[in-house]
């Protein structure tokens, strides 16, 4: 379909690759479903080669059954290819990703390998891979940096190879949107017998420019492009979903293409991304920034209340902002809240449902009003995924002129077993619990930085701590929330001792492999 651009999606791996946006295996099916649920059309789950704790969490998004095709990355090896195969053997659609790089200095220095052998390298790859895979993806890393008329050839051969996408990435973020329109011109134009190979582009948004590239190889004829929710992803991150497939519909008139998104699911993927990642959005983000659709100056304002068209390019229920926050309470029933579940993005099942409804009228007591961000958090705030649980905590603070002494007491839970208490003192409540959990945790703990903010607005509003620390050799993110500040500040780093046990688990012996595209 010439009028139609793929989209595909790579939050759950170039993203989830960025530094704290680290997602455990829950976490990474809630983004997976969201994603299907947005209408996206590929999603890349994962790199299963890359550790044990990758291998699983795609086989997991594999498993779920989604419409979206599930995509796997790979190096030419067949070990990862078959990775990748084991991993996705249960998925609906699936396909495979290969990457090698093709630029003189990678040729030179990593690979050692000359031309042609970095073809046979990856044609062999691929009839590899074709024992599973009917549908198989070939990426050039570093194409920015490759000879025009090599990458011409590269891609000729996997072309004759039967390769069904060419994706040509701007690691670095370097290219202007006019280089990026000729250069899949220039593939175009030259490719043989290629009418059926979709061009696919790879933006990195380090000049601010990810997606205006991304908009310059459409032009050029690339039909799928490569982004993430929020757009997150190394460094300053990739195109943004939202903005490019926002851009495509708005200007219609110019572009006349069709993408498969609803983009009434785009605020809620957004917002389900920020809860999942604890990474925010800038409030002045397109599309999905909290001021994205805000009019502050009067005559804004005065244009917009007598025709929204004035100063609106676009209506924010065209992106699914919601019309108002509708407020829930201790007097709401099921039914209220799961449509209140569902319009924010989330999907769950029959039991879940049933546990966080619990726990909403358990919230619904303590606090008379529950905000959409509440529901968010009750969501994704405490979810207890590792061995650790923190049954109770209390605090002794005693402070005497300027001095402060802190006494906190945590009663936990591991793996179910019968609670012991962990003592710590400090000279305020959140450095005593990190010096209890210290007593624990026989490596280095270092915090790197502490947060709290309230959820929702209001003098009862429940309080979000997020603390980001290191554990060893590894950095970790943690979140917790509750109305008590200092619980809060407790459950997230539980929260992060969770997610230190499951990492080591998951990773002995072997160090994560980080894919450069
Ligand atoms: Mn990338």
């Amino acid at each position: 379909m010439a009028d139609y651009v793929y989209i595909f999606d790579t939050t759950l791996r170039d993203g989830e690759q960025s530094p704290g946006c680290s997602m455990n295996v829950q976490e990474k099916l809630q983004v997976a479903r969201v994603l299907d649920d947005l209408g996206v059309d590929v999603i890349e789950a994962g790199f299963p080669a890359a550790s044990d704790g990758d291998f699983e969490s795609v086989k997991s998004v594999g498993d779920l059954g989604l419409d979206a095709t599930i995509c796997g990355l790979s190096r030419t090896r067949h070990g990862d290819i078959e990775a990748v195969a084991r991993s996705l053997d249960t998925a609906k659609n699936k396909r495979l990703h290969i990457f090698i790089a093709t630029s003189p200095i990678h040729r030179e220095h990593k690979l050692k390998m000359d031309k042609e052998q970095i073809i046979d390298e990856m044609t062999s790859a691929l009839a590899f891979g074709q024992q599973w895979f009917d549908d198989i993806e070939v990426t050039a890393e570093d194409a920015g940096r490759t000879e025009i008329d090599y990458l011409v050839e590269y891609f000729q051969a996997a072309v004759d190879a039967g390769a069904r996408v060419l994706n040509v990435p701007d690691t670095v973020g370097y290219v202007t949107p006019w280089e990026s329109r000729k250069l899949y011109r220039h593939l175009r134009k030259h490719l043989r017998n290629a009418e059926d190979v979709v061009l696919s582009c790879h933006n990195h948004n380090d000049l601010g420019l990810a997606v205006a590239n991304s908009l310059g190889a459409i032009e050029g004829g690339a039909r799928q492009v490569e982004c993430t929710i929020n757009g997150i992803g190394e460094r300053a991150g990739n195109c943004s979903l939202e903005e490019v497939v926002m851009a495509l519909r708005t200007r219609h008139d110019r572009y006349g293409l069709e993408t498969g998104i609803d983009t009434t699911r785009l605020y809620p993927a957004s917002r389900v991304v920020t809860a999942v990642t604890g990474s925010q959005v800038q409030p002045n983000k397109a599309i999905v920034g909290r001021n994205a659709f805000a009019h502050e100056a009067g005559i804004h304002q005065d244009g917009v209340l007598k025709h929204a068209e004035t100063y609106e390019i676009m209506k924010p229920e065209d992106v699914g902002v919601p019309e108002n926050s509708l407020v829930l309470g201790k007097h709401s029933g099921r039914h209220a809240f799961s449509n209140r579940l569902e319009t924010l993005g989330f999907s769950v099942d029959k039991e879940q449902m049933e546990e966080l409804f619990v726990r909403f009228k358990s919230l619904a007591d303590r606090k008379k009003s529950v905000y959409d961000e509440d529901i968010e958090a009750l969501v994704l705030g405490n979810e207890q995924t590792g061995p650790w649980h923190l049954d109770a905590i209390s605090i002794h603070t005693e402070v005497e002129d300027a001095d402060q002494l802190a006494e906190a007491s945590l009663k936990l839970r591991f793996n179910g077993q019968a609670p012991r208490i962990y003592t710590g003192r400090g000279d305020g409540p959140v450095n005593a619990i990190v010096n209890a959990i210290k007593t624990i945790i026989d490596e280095e703990l270092h915090m790197e930085e502490f947060q709290v903010s309230a959820v929702s607005g209001g003098s009862d509003a429940q309080g979000r701590a997020t603390v980001r620390a290191t554990i060893g050799a590894s950095r970790y993110q943690g979140t917790g929330v509750s109305t008590d500040i200092v619980e809060a500040s407790a459950q997230a780093m539980v929260s992060i001792m969770n997610r230190h046990h499951q990492h080591q688990g998951s990773d002995v012996g072997a160090s994560r492999i980080a894919a450069a595209i």
